[in-house]
C-alpha cells in the first residue's frame, strides 16, 4: 500500500533543489561565518547572499532579516524582543493578539504576563476564525508594545484580512504576522506588516531554520545572548546551510506560488464538497473562502477524531487532528474552542493539508474519509 502524506501543515520533505543548494555548506564550505579566514569568509558570503534573497521575497531589507532555529524561536524573539524593548524605552506593558494563535505566540505572551507584568488583550475571532480589524484597533492602547496575529491559521486554514489589520493598526504599534502557514501560498512581500515569522520546514527546507523579518528601526531586545551574531539580535553560530536552503526554498515557493495555489485550491474545494456531500455529520471548520489553498479541516460530530485518523492511515492516508503540537492529546483544540465549537465536537477534528506540489484526483481521499468515518461509527 502506498502512503499518501496529507499533513503538510505539520512539515514537508526537503526539496531536492534545496538539498543540492545546501550540500556544499555542510561539506566543503563548512566555515564559521564569524571567522576571519577564507573558509569563514566563504560562509559569510553565502549567509549574506541568503539574507538578501530572503529579504527580497519578504519585501524587506537584508538588515531586517534575523536567522533563527525556526518559527517558534522567531515568534518568541518578535514578541518578547519587541515587548521588552518597548517596556524599557517607553513603559509599554500591553500586547494584542487573538485566542487562535500558535502555542509559540500564546506561550510567549503568557511568559510576558507572568514574569514582566504585561497585560494581554485576546481579541475574539468569529465562528470562521477571522478577527475584525476594527476590534483589533479598539484593543490598542497607548502602552501597546506589539500586535501579533497569524496570517493564516495552522489548524483551520483561515486567512486573516491582513490589509485591513495593517490599516486598522495604522502604525500605532508594530504589527507582527506569524506567516508560517502563509508562506508559499499567499503573498509575503507587500503585507505592510512590521515583522514576519517563517519556518523553513513548511516549505521544503529542513527543520531547524527559520527567519524573523523585522524592520530594523524597531527596537528589539535579544532573547539569546552571546557572541552578538545577527547584528546583536540573535547570538549563536549561524546555520549557514539552513539559511542557504531556506533562501532557495522561499524563492522556489514564491516562483511557483500563483500556479500552485490555484491548482491546489481547486483540489481542496473538490475535497470539501465531496466530504460535506457524502458524510452528513461532517462540518467544515474555518472560513469557507478565506482559507489556505492546501487546507481542508472538518469535525465529525459523534465520531472519535483520533480513531478516524488511524482508520485513514490503515487506508494509506496520513492526516492530522489539527496541530502537531496537540496530536495525541485528549484536549480539545484551543482554536476550535475559540470559534465556539463545543468541546466534544472539537475533539473530532480531522485536517487534510496538501503540499505545494499536490496534483491529481481527490476522489480516493473522499472515498477513504467516508469509509474511515463509517468504520469508526459502526465500531468495526
Ligand atoms: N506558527 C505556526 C502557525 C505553525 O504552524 C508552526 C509550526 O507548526 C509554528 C509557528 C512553529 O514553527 P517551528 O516548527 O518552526 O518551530
Amino acid at each position: 500500500m502506498s502512503i499518501r502524506y496529507l499533513d503538510n501543515a505539520a512539515t514537508t520533505p526537503v526539496r531536492r533543489e534545496v538539498l543540492e543548494a545546501m550540500t556544499p555548506y555542510l561539506t566543503s564550505h563548512f566555515g564559521n561565518p564569524s571567522s576571519h579566514h577564507t573558509i569563514g569568509e566563504q560562509a559569510a558570503r553565502a549567509l549574506a547572499d541568503a539574507r538578501a534573497r530572503i529579504a527580497a521575497v519578504l519585501g524587506m531589507r537584508s538588515t531586517d532579516i534575523v536567522f533563527t532555529s525556526g518559527a517558534t524561536e522567531a515568534n518568541n524573539l518578535a514578541i518578547k524582543g519587541v515587548a521588552i524593548a518597548a517596556q524599557q524605552r517607553r513603559g509599554a506593558r500591553h500586547i494584542v493578539t487573538t485566542p487562535i494563535e500558535h502555542e509559540s505566540v500564546l506561550a510567549s505572551i503568557d511568559y510576558l504576563v507572568r514574569i514582566h507584568g504585561f497585560d494581554a488583550s485576546l481579541v475574539p475571532v468569529d465562528a470562521t476564525g477571522r478577527v475584525d480589524p476594527t476590534a483589533v484597533a479598539d484593543a490598542l492602547r497607548d502602552d501597546t508594545a506589539i500586535v501579533s496575529i497569524g496570517y493564516a491559521n495552522n489548524e483551520i486554514g483561515t486567512v486573516q484580512d491582513v490589509a485591513g489589520l495593517v490599516g486598522a493598526v495604522g502604525g500605532r504599534a508594530p504589527l507582527h504576522l506569524d506567516a508560517v502557514q502563509a508562506a508559499g501560498w499567499l503573498p509575503l512581500a507587500a503585507t505592510g506588516a512590521d515583522a514576519v515569522s517563517i519556518a523553513g520546514h513548511k516549505i521544503g527546507a529542513p527543520k531547524g531554520i527559520g527567519v524573523l523579518g523585522i524592520r530594523a528601526r524597531i527596537p528589539l531586545e535579544p532573547v539569546l545572548h552571546g557572541g552578538g551574531q545577527e547584528r546583536e539580535r540573535r547570538s549563536g553560530t549561524e546555520n549557514v546551510a539552513g539559511a542557504v536552503g531556506l533562501a532557495r526554498a522561499l524563492e522556489l515557493a514564491e516562483s511557483e506560488r500563483a500556479s500552485g495555489a490555484a491548482r491546489v485550491a481547486a483540489m481542496r474545494d473538490e475535497l470539501i464538497t465531496g466530504v460535506l456531500e457524502r458524510i452528513p455529520v461532517a462540518r467544515l471548520t474555518g472560513h469557507p473562502m478565506h482559507r489556505l489553498p492546501g487546507t481542508a479541516s472538518f469535525t465529525f460530530a459523534g465520531v472519535n477524531g483520533e480513531t478516524v485518523l488511524l482508520e485513514l492511515e490503515r487506508r494509506g492516508l496520513v492526516t492530522s487532528s489539527g496541530s502537531a503540537c496537540a496530536a495525541g492529546s485528549d484536549e480539545a483544540s484551543h482554536v476550535l474552542l475559540a470559534l465556539g465549537v463545543p468541546p466534544d465536537q472539537a475533539r473530532t477534528a480531522v485536517r487534510v493539508t496538501f503540499g505545494h506540489d499536490a496534483e491529481g484526483s481527490v476522489a480516493p481521499i473522499v472515498d477513504a474519509i467516508e469509509a474511515a468515518v463509517a468504520a469508526v461509527r459502526s465500531g468495526v
